[in-house]
């Protein structure tokens, strides 16, 4: 099986496919990109004044709120809140879906925050597809201009090999986009009877944003201020349906050989 001479991913890879160099499409993509990927502070303030355009359309159409945004439990989702908060100032109301154990840190930080749920059992991508149209439907009811979601960077870039609908790009400005954008991030194609369903929403305009699109935190120093802060402790189960996580872990750490993090043996004994 061929495998990237730069990232070690190999042919089975979703879309993969390699120049004559060996290069894969995928490392492609983030060599030609990179100027942009990794300018800290230019990202910083486009992200800035995403929020600031956010917080005047808020102002505006009288909502509550300038920005939903997802909670998992899990640490991205936390760390992002906070600095939403603290940082950016925000007025968020965060949302779950499913139950939630550990809301002990938006407690703290005094966040509105609402669950909803489905009946299940569900595929994965209809999962996925739930989560996101949940999402728009709160911003629709509650004219919120933003939907802040605490993907990782490497969610977001992994199978990244144009700029249309990727992240720090270009963002989706409704269900139908970002239904798109988060089903390429997960390697996965869009489902067919999606874009033919009457729920798709065609009437409710937000932006959806990841946070880590334009913020590169490592991990660690994000679990050490959450511990700073919080006294966070790791939550202990695993979100979404169970396959979901190992699905995507290949691309994810393919993406961090990318950019450096990793050697290639590396990735691959974490497999
Ligand atoms: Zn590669």
């Amino acid at each position: 099986m061929q495998r990237c001479r730069k990232c070690g991913a190999y042919s089975d890879h979703v879309n993969i496919h390699f120049d004559r160099m060996g290069i894969c499409n995928y490392c492609g993509f983030y060599e030609k990109h990179r100027n942009v990927l990794e300018q800290k502070t230019a990202l910083k303030n486009t992200f800035l004044l995403k929020m600031e355009i956010g917080k005047a359309k808020a102002r505006t159409s009288g909502s509550s709120y300038d920005c939903l945004a997802a909670f998992s439990g899990g640490k991205g989702s936390a760390y992002m809140i906070w600095q939403l908060k603290e940082v950016y100032h925000m007025r968020v109301l965060a949302f779950t879906f499913g139950t939630i154990g550990h809301k002990g840190i938006l407690d703290r930080l005094d966040i509105d925050h609402i669950t909803f749920s489905q009946k299940g059992p569900f595929s994965y991508p209809a999962y996925l597809h739930a989560i996101d149209r949940h999402s728009y439907l709160i911003a629709g009811q509650n004219k919120i201009p933003l939907i802040l979601n605490g993907r990782s960077r490497a969610k977001i870039l992994q199978y990244a090999d144009t700029t249309t609908g990727t992240e720090p790009f270009e963002t989706a400005h409704c269900l139908r986009e970002y239904d798109k954008q988060i089903f390429h991030g997960a390697g996965l194609a869009y489902p067919a009877y999606l874009s033919d369903g009457t729920d798709l929403l065609d009437d409710i305009g937000a932006e959806a944003i990841s946070y880590f699109a334009y913020h590169d935190i490592c991990e660690k120093d994000m679990i050490r201020s959450l511990e700073e802060k919080f006294g966070w402790i790791r939550p202990q189960r695993s979100h979404g349906p169970s396959g979901a996580r190992s699905l995507s872990k290949k691309g994810e750490l393919a993406f961090l050989v990318r950019k450096g993090e990793l050697t290639p043996d590396q990735a691959e004994k974490m497999l």
